[in-house]
């Protein structure tokens, strides 16, 4: 298998923080044009067993997948999952327990949100929850657009509910060590998401790709859409330097908030080995064509 393959390796559904449902989410990667497809949901596998059928059934190729928040160097940082076992007692463990902290720091943002004048952001993002375990910042800020405070989710994020702002409340998430070793056990291959989101220092970064691979990480997103043009050059020069996999994957949440569309991404550098190269035996192949 070369890097001339239409693989969307990240997206998210109603079981986490996007506005389509498992089902809704594959018809639309099949009509993008994608030929190997994975689901993954924030600290969540529940949505796996709704996509893998569907989109073995409308002639895609899949891979179990998962995003993993883990807190690293002061920061939350995401580790996805692929091509890993779903009923892996150890990783649906650890999952429950990342997810475990969700309903607590939402209560609490909601509260400090209301001492500076917006009550009640807690009732109203639940609203928008597809999955009772899975409250996330993207809730609120949906829920912040509809009641006005804001015009977009950006926006939010900006002013309320990033790092120092009003909304914001620092979470432990898992370590880096868990989240891959998680992954790895359950016969899943980890990389890192989205690399260039996380604003570390050289010394930092360093340090994440380094420990990442200590641990049994092989993969990195090189083609995301968190990443500008220059940042996915940048990312697969990492991918060398590292001896890394490279991924790509949209990172699609929803029709109206997402700057980019399943399947939409320029293709891997023809040099880097792509990450499904290593993952032929985990792919879950197309029962209809
Ligand atoms: P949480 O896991 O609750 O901390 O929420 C993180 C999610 O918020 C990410 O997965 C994104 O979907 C979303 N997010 C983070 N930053 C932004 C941003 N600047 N604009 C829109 N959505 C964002
Ligand atoms: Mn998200
Ligand atoms: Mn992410
Ligand atoms: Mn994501």
């Amino acid at each position: 298998m070369t890097t001339y393959l239409n693989a969307d390796l990240h997206c998210h559904s109603t079981v986490s923080d996007g506005t389509l449902a498992p089902e809704v989410l594959a018809a639309r990667a099949k009509t993008q044009g994608v030929e190997l497809w994975v689901l993954t949901d924030h600290d969540e596998i529940g949505g796996q067993q709704r996509a893998t059928p569907t989109a073995q059934a409308l002639g895609l190729a899949y891979l179990s997948g998962v995003e993993i928040s883990v807190s690293f160097a002061g920061k939350t940082v995401h580790i996805v999952g692929l091509g890993f076992d779903t009923d892996n007692a150890p990783l649906q463990a650890g999952l429950l327990a990342t997810r475990g902290g969700r309903g607590q720091r939402a209560q609490e943002m909601s509260e400090q949100l209301a001492r500076v004048g917006i009550p009640d952001e807690y009732q109203g993002a639940l609203k928008f929850v597809g999955n009772p375990e899975l409250i996330s910042r993207t809730h609120f800020a949906r829920f912040l657009v509809e009641r006005g405070t804001c015009k977009d989710t950006n926006e939010v994020f900006r002013k309320y509910l990033s790092e120092g702002k009003p909304g914001f409340v620092p979470h432990r998430w898992a370590t880096l060590k868990d989240a891959v070793s998680w992954i790895t056990q359950a016969k899943g291959l980890a990389v890192i998401a989205h690399p260039a989101r996380y604003g570390f220092t050289a010394n930092e970064e360093y340090a994440l790709f380094d420990e990442f691979k200590t641990h049994g990480g092989r993969g990195v997103e090189v083609m995301t859409g968190s990443h500008s043009a220059a940042e996915c050059l940048r990312y697969a020069d990492t991918a060398r330097e590292f001896s890394l996999a490279a991924s790509r994957g949209s990172d699609f949440h929803s029709p109206e908030e997402s700057r980019t569309e399943l399947g939409a991404l320029p293709l891997l550098p023809g040099d880097l080995t792509p990450v499904w190269e290593l993952l032929q035996d985990r792919i879950q192949a197309p029962t209809a064509h």
